[in-house]
């Protein structure tokens, strides 16, 4: 009789994360009562429109923890009710402003439900259950919250896209040493990729309106600095920048980074991160307020919920 006892039971105390997803549809309206119905317009535009809108929510869970004896984190069977019980059960197919009192905008301490607001506010509410790391909310596929449980502080990516054309070469070599360098990038007529293009910035949750920054005029400032500007150009030709310097993804990366850090300050966030896709392959990212050497804890939890 094998003695099993005295094996080593792998993994058990070990330190794993682990995601569950979930989805729910809800509805939802921008409108504050301290503001009229023009400014409510100006300010949230068609989101302020009666009775509201809805979306098809996408909430990924990450939970931390030992693996126990029979090698899980946490039985997966009571995440998926947790969440059910906490969240989507309550939220599916609701008004968000109606269902919970968070999002009570008769009350001055209510906030409107946002993407960053709603993050926060189903943190609070699955704290207790479950030893959360992470939580991420997309509100489609182009728009997603990121919360870590600072008490004031998210993130918020907004996804685009241009395509465009580039030729990897240095002007001061021949192309025979280019073509060593760059391969079939160095090719003298080019080629070019559909870049897609994530924007992170950082900042503090609104108080009432529930949101990090204006989101119209974060999505005006990506696409007239950026998209407008990059999308159907050959850029080693029309962006003057690229004239003399060799548009590598992480080069664009790092372009559209500068160009974006001053103006998104304005509209009262930071630019946190760019993320550039140039083919299913291969993106480069560029990690603005932090030193890739210097990681923090906070990084190292986010690193474990994006997507490869
Ligand atoms: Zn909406
Ligand atoms: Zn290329």
């Amino acid at each position: 009789m094998i003695n099993t006892l005295s094996k080593p039971r792998h993994g058990i105390g070990r330190e794993c994360v682990i995601t569950r997803r979930a989805c729910f549809s809800s509805s939802h309206r921008y409108w504050l009562p301290e503001k009229s119905d023009e400014e409510n317009l100006a300010f949230f535009g068609k989101c302020s429109i009666a009775p509201g809108h809805g979306h098809n929510y996408e909430l990924i869970v990450s939970m931390g923890g030992h693996l126990d004896s029979d090698g899980m984190v946490l039985n997966l069977s009571d995440v998926k009710h947790s969440i059910k019980d906490n969240v989507t059960g309550q939220l599916d197919f609701q008004f968000l402003n109606n269902v919970w009192p968070e999002f009570d905008i008769t009350k001055t301490e209510g906030i409107l439900p946002t993407t960053e607001a709603l993050v926060k506010v189903i943190w609070n509410r699955l704290k207790d259950d479950l030893p959360l790391i992470a939580l991420r909310l997309y509100e489609n596929p182009n728009l997603w919250a990121d919360y870590y449980g600072d008490k004031m502080e998210a993130l918020l990516t907004v996804q685009t896209h241009f395509a465009a054309a580039h030729r990897l070469a240095k002007q001061e070599i021949n192309f025979e040493e280019n073509k060593k360098i760059y391969g079939k990038c160095a090719r003298v007529n080019g080629h070019g990729h559909n870049y897609i293009l994530d924007v992170t910035v950082r900042g503090g949750i609104d108080k009432r309106t529930g949101m990090i920054c204006d989101l119209s005029a974060l999505k005006q400032i990506i696409d007239d600095l950026i998209v407008e500007k990059l999308d159907h150009t050959f850029l080693n030709k029309d962006i003057e920048f690229f004239r003399t310097c060799v548009p590598t993804a992480e080069n664009i990366a790092l372009y559209i980074a500068d160009v974006l850090n001053k103006p998104i300050k304005t509209i009262g966030a930071n630019l946190h991160k760019i993320r550039l896709q140039e083919s299913p392959n291969n993106a480069a990212e560029i990690y603005v307020e932090q030193s890739i050497s210097n990681f923090s804890n906070r990084k190292r939890k986010e690193s474990l919920v994006t997507p490869a």
